[in-house]
């Protein structure tokens, strides 16, 4: 089908890979571009036969040329594979941005980080080792960090191709071959990236992948017999749902489901560098960030002089399609726009107020998903708006009047993904980086520029296990101990 929006020649193929092979189903499935509402191509809809043969594949590239593969040639391909991403920026970019709305340097950044990923863990490859311990002296004992096998990866539709690198290169540079169920509401830079994984010479099996609905593909992929390690990263219902089939097979986890995470803004705070950073927070692809800076915590000294000043930035936020570069794009999906629109109208009904908004573009698509951002304030205690994660651009606004109940607000969630602290104190920018329940606390920054260096998990409700960094190459081994008695 040619697509509006996208020159043909542009689009993956409409298949799975599976074994090195791209498979075509029977039945297809329907992309949209969320900026205009109107289709965008179509992807493979696979069922539990082709996710069967992916986990073969897998299974069998376990065994086959990649099992000879040492650390160091796996870190050369990534790094190879690296340098393709990067050369295929461009493309990845334009189908990122027509498939998940974001705006076009958003998605570029996005492709560059994708390839980051692969670097960092290509010199990671041959870097991660076991240790020796001190035990009997007629003993010698060390621990062996091997490959679990065959990681099943199902990823969201937000972050399509960052997630992608952060999962695939982390599992692949440590010997593991993957099968990858990418979100059917945008996996067009996912599929282009394992065309490209083809291309560079991958031993065949050793990257499948599904695409397809949730509740065929992922649930079949996450209940699959076969599958040794399962990383889930997506909605906190549908990770409760995916650990649960995990646990009853006892394979191991790693769960990043989102998260409801606070920024606390002190009266010493750098107005100048914290609010643009509290705005860009909320804002990046549209509030559809699991690591979003969702709610603001502000000290009452300053709490009028901070809103005065939101208002003004917020009134200025622009709403367009992705190739407009503006500040949001749009939501993913009709059903992700009311029922933001439907949770904000309750808000309203309760007394909460919006103090500014961003507005549309002139001209801009009409039948786009957009949402413009909003600033809530005057919000009850307890109020939904402060505990469930909207995934909008929306920011919620409480006041504090101390530290301890500061502490207390940023920590009054079920979640526990990431903070921002913003004050010059340093005994408070230490003490809160301790008591906050989080699995990051940034001080005077928020992000760190996407830091696929830093680990990343959540506690409480925003999952558990870590990935990015070093750590996320340790989460895809798993330790044996070997104990040799030489007498
Ligand atoms: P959202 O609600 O934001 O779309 P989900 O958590 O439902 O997020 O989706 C994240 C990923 O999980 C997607 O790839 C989706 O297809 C997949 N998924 C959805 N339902 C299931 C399920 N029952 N089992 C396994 N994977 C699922």
């Amino acid at each position: 089908m040619p697509s509006p929006i996208l020159p043909l020649d542009t689009l993956p193929p409409v298949a799975a890979l599976i074994g090195g092979r791209w498979v075509e189903t029977p039945q297809k499935l329907a992309v949209e571009a969320p900026a205009y509402g109107a289709a965008l191509s179509h992807i493979a809809r696979c069922q539990s036969a082709e996710v069967d043969a992916a986990v073969c594949a897998a299974h069998q590239a376990l065994v086959g040329e990649w099992f000879d593969w040492t650390a160091r040639r796996r870190g050369e391909w990534l790094a190879a594979f690296a340098v393709a991403v990067e050369a295929d920026q461009g493309r990845l970019a334009a189908l990122e941005c027509a498939d998940t709305g974001k705006p076009m340097n958003q998605a570029r950044s996005d492709i560059a980080a994708c390839a980051r990923y692969f670097r960092f863990y290509a010199g990671g490859a041959d870097k991660l080792h076991g240790e020796t311990i001190p035990f009997e002296h007629d003993f010698t004992v060390m621990t062996l960090r091997e490959p679990y096998g065959v990681c099943a990866q199902i990823i969201p539709w937000n972050y399509p191709a960052q997630i992608f690198g952060r999962c695939v290169a982390a599992a692949l540079a440590t010997g593991n071959t993957v099968v990858l169920k990418p979100a059917e509401q945008a996996c067009l830079s996912v599929l282009r990236l394992a065309e490209l994984a083809v291309e560079q010479g991958l031993p065949p099996g050793v990257l499948n992948v599904v695409p397809g609905l949730g509740s065929e593909a992922g649930a079949a992929l996450a209940a699959h017999p076969d599958i040794d390690h399962l990383s889930f990263t997506g909605s906190p219902e549908t990770g409760t749902r995916v650990a649960q089939v995990a646990a009853e097979q006892h394979v191991p986890t790693t769960m990043e489901l989102g998260g409801k995470s606070p920024q606390l803004l002190f009266d010493d705070a750098d107005l100048d560098v914290a609010l643009p950073a509290v705005v860009r927070g909320i804002i990046q692809n549209a509030g559809q960030t699991c690591s979003a800076g969702s709610r603001l915590l502000v000290q009452e000294e300053i709490a009028e002089r901070v809103l005065r000043e939101l208002t003004t930035r917020f009134e200025a936020l622009c709403c367009d399609v992705g190739e407009a570069d503006a500040d949001c794009g749009p939501l993913i999906s009709a059903a992700q726009k009311s029922r933001l629109e439907e949770r904000l109208a309750e808000a309203q009904d309760s007394g909460v107020r919006v103090l500014a908004r961003g507005y549309m573009a002139e001209g801009a698509s009409t039948r786009g998903h957009f949402v413009v951002p909003q600033l809530l304030t005057e919000i009850p205690d307890g109020h939904p708006v402060l505990r469930e994660e909207l995934f909008g651009p929306v920011l919620a606004v409480q006041r504090f009047s101390d530290e301890a109940e500061a502490l207390c607000l940023a920590n009054d969630t079920d979640f526990g993904l990431c903070a921002g602290v913003w004050t010059q104190n340093g005994g408070r920018q230490l003490r809160l980086a301790r008591g906050i329940c989080s699995g990051q606390v940034f001080i005077n920054n928020y992000g760190a520029a996407g830091g696929v260096e830093l680990p990343f998990g959540g506690v409480g409700r925003s999952g558990h296990g870590r990935e990015k960094g070093f750590e996320g190459l340790r989460s895809y081994t798993r330790l044996k101990t070997v104990a040799l008695h030489h007498g």
